[in-house]
């Protein structure tokens, strides 16, 4: 889903209770516990971060400089580098854009001091998947974005237009908190008779 990595990094094992959690905590330490719906991530970015953690910055870089993804957390440098465009796209509220800068702040909360970790790339692409850097920097976004509790019982069209995330998160977010009802029964009969004769 992201821009940011293809494949990930191997990172300490996270649940995606664990990081709906520390999203929240985060979430909560930005709006100062107040009941909003809408995050307004780009002040995040640009005054609450650099309040709360001295030494934190952010750059905005043309696509030329960084050709091969939108965004990037820098673990040793605290700099969080957003291509133009998104940077422009998350001011207009465009979900994707938002998104990515989540999943930076994401990467930053969760990885900022696993710097041995980031050296380890995966090899052959295979990480399980509640140790892959990108895996847990994407559900960290999704949770700070529209909080799990806040959105149990939406579809996914009110996720999208009262949190600010695109149609393919809002998607992803109405499933996890308004899970498919399993079927009542699993059978592989066909017809009234065979039901019949099945029980
Ligand atoms: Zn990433």
């Amino acid at each position: 889903m992201s821009q940011c990595m293809k494949e990930g990094f191997c990172v300490s094992g996270r649940s995606e209770f664990e990081i709906r959690n520390a999203a929240e905590q985060v979430r909560k330490l930005f709006t100062d516990g107040t009941d909003i719906r809408y995050l307004d991530i780009v002040r995040i970015l640009e005054h609450k971060m650099p309040e709360a953690f001295p030494g934190f910055r952010y750059e905005i870089v043309s696509p030329s400089e960084m050709p091969d993804r939108e965004a990037e957390m820098n673990p040793f440098e605290f700099c969080i580098r957003i291509q133009e465009p998104i940077y422009a796209g998350a001011m207009n509220g465009d979900g994707h854009c938002r998104f990515t800068i989540a999943h930076e702040l994401g990467h930053f909360f969760l990885h900022r001091t696993q710097h041995l970790a980031f050296g380890k790339k995966a090899e052959n692409g295979n990480i399980p998947t509640f140790k892959n850097s990108e895996w847990q920097a994407d559900v960290f976004a999704r949770n700070l974005l529209a909080p799990f509790s806040a959105t149990r019982g939406m579809v996914a069209l009110q996720i999208e237009i009262l949190f600010g995330v695109s149609r393919k998160v809002a998607d992803i977010i109405a499933e996890t908190v308004t899970p498919t009802p399993a079927p009542i029964f699993r059978t592989t009969v066909q017809t009234m008779e065979q039901m019949m004769f099945a029980f």
